[in-house]
């Protein structure tokens, strides 16, 4: 047994711990496993959130080629299960978001992976802002109406696409550009006049992959106001040093 890398995990441990504890906690991407039908037999696991310390946790209700109608089911049914549960809150404001803190309930608000959760109606951006929604990503590694998606040949964010940017900035919901390809994600940056994000994707630098992102598009993504959120998937951060 390597009892120095035990002592350092366990430094690290007590470290997180305390930063955990000292901070309030958002976790802007938690994947439930959705998809129609959508049931609530996992929504109990929500629970690890609360144990770990978490406040707030952003789930998403839809994704890829879901279509508008599951988005909506999916969300509905979170939504219910949450409102009839004492131990959480739905969130949809900043006081919302402290009150769920100082009440020592976990917060959940929404995300959505992709444009499809919309189809051609630009409408039901407004729609799903109001039931909690408060970024979507406009393409789901494939491309679509909005634009090209980072695992497909990417021509760029479309009329549409623009028009879908435009409205979500006026409702007050944040445009994403995970699972983006890079053209796409350079118009958007180029046209956003608010804080555009990439909520869970990593460094191309440190790892080749089309779901990571080159040094240009982390720093267009600071220069309107935006933040990258690191994604924990193995496979996107590289091979494990240690044990
Ligand atoms: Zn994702």
């Amino acid at each position: 047994m390597n009892c120095k890398l035990t002592d350092q995990k366990r430094d690290a441990l007590d470290k997180a711990k305390s930063i955990i504890s000292n901070t309030l906690v958002w976790d802007n991407h938690g994947c439930m496993p959705v998809g129609a039908p959508f049931g609530t037999d996992f929504l109990p696991e929500l629970r690890r959130y609360r144990e770990a310390g978490v406040n707030i946790v952003s789930l998403n209700v839809g994704f890829g080629e879901m279509d508008v109608a599951d988005h909506f089911q999916t969300l509905a049914t979170i939504r219910r299960w949450v409102s009839m549960h004492d131990d959480y809150m739905l969130v949809s404001t900043s006081a919302d978001v402290y009150l769920a803190e100082q009440t020592g309930r976990l917060g959940v608000c929404f995300d959505i992976e992709g444009a499809n959760a919309i189809g051609d109606l630009l409408s039901l951006i407004s729609a799903y802002h109001s039931l909690g929604v408060r970024w979507m990503l406009l393409a789901y590694n494939l491309n679509n109406l909005a634009g090209g998606g980072c695992q497909d040949d990417d021509d760029g964010m479309t009329a549409f696409g623009h028009d879908v940017v435009r409205e979500m900035e006026r409702v007050g919901m944040v445009v994403c550009c995970s699972h983006t390809g890079y053209r796409t994600a350079r118009d958007v940056l180029k046209m956003a006049t608010k804080p555009v994000v990439f909520s869970h994707s990593n460094a191309h630098d440190i790892v080749a992959h089309p779901r990571n992102l080159p040094d240009d598009l982390v720093r267009e993504c600071a220069q309107t106001g935006g933040v990258v959120g690191v994604n924990g998937i193995g496979l996107f951060l590289g091979p494990a040093d240690g044990d």
